[in-house]
């Protein structure tokens, strides 16, 4: 079994985000960069599953920039074995991504595509999806659990009103949940091996895919600063002042 992990190269999640003074989106130049929080759990649900001797290849993906090899590279760091870096300028949208997803699946064959949930950047939830309608595969998101069986997965789904179990036959696209296992860290000889693993490049161009963005987006802004909070001496005046003031009992 052949699994491709989808990794997006984001802005760290430990970053204090910055809106460019123009308002025309947020400052990235020297700004720390990472791999999406939730595609380090889809790769390491994959690494996992090699090594429990039913997949026997994990290959990484990542589509943006050159710069983006680095988040291929950590993947390779971890433990997947290839890695493909789909080159594209500027930012890429979600449905051009799984286009260029589906090209590289309909190349590779893998049996599982594993994704993100979700990137903290553009917060689309989006990408999965729509991959999956594209190869019309069936699809599990927000995966908190996976256990791999014959010819199918059984998937614990995070939703609302708490955890969903499904099976999907494979071929299948799984979104994977920040809860679905702790992401190792890359040991210093495994990022001097990933070095010598094999990244392929390729231009989103040649693949036939348009990556031009299909949203203007007018104005980004910081959100509203918080009012500060106020102390009340007593139950009584919290009541008093959430029924008369706040209006919330
Ligand atoms: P989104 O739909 O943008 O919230 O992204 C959901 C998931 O799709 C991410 O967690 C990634 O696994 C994958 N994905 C989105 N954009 C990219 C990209 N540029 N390169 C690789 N994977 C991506």
């Amino acid at each position: 079994m052949k699994i491709l992990v989808a990794v997006k190269r984001v802005i760290d999640y430990n970053v204090q985000i910055r809106v460019k003074e123009d308002g025309s989106g947020i400052v990235t130049d020297n700004v720390k960069m990472s791999t999406n929080p939730p595609d380090d759990n889809a790769i390491e649900e994959a690494v996992k599953i090699k090594e429990a001797g039913k997949a026997t290849e994990v290959v990484a993906i990542s589509v943006g920039e050159e710069k983006a090899q680095e988040t291929v590279r950590k993947a390779l760091a971890v433990g997947a074995d290839r890695g493909i870096l789909v080159k594209a300028e500027g930012t890429v949208e979600p449905l051009a991504v799984s286009k260029i997803l589906q090209k590289i699946v309909e190349k590779e064959k893998p049996d599982l595509v594993f994704m993100g949930k979700q990137a903290i950047d553009d917060d689309c939830n989006q990408t999965g999806q729509m991959l999956a309608a594209l190869l019309n595969w069936p699809q599990a998101t927000f995966a908190s659990k996976i256990k791999v069986k014959e010819k199918s997965l059984e998937v614990t789904r995070e939703i609302d009103e708490g955890l969903e179990t499904i099976e999907v036959n494979v071929p299948a696209i799984v979104t994977c949940d920040l809860r679905l296992n702790e992401p190792r860290y890359a040991s210093l000889p495994n990022i001097m091996k990933a070095k010598k693993k094999q990244i392929e490049q390729i231009n989103a161009s040649d693949l036939g895919i348009d990556t031009k963005p299909r949203i203007d987006q007018i104005k980004v802004e910081e959100p509203p600063k918080r009012k500060a909070g106020i102390k009340v001496a007593s139950v009584e005046e919290l009541v008093q002042k959430l029924k008369n003031e706040a209006k919330v009992i």
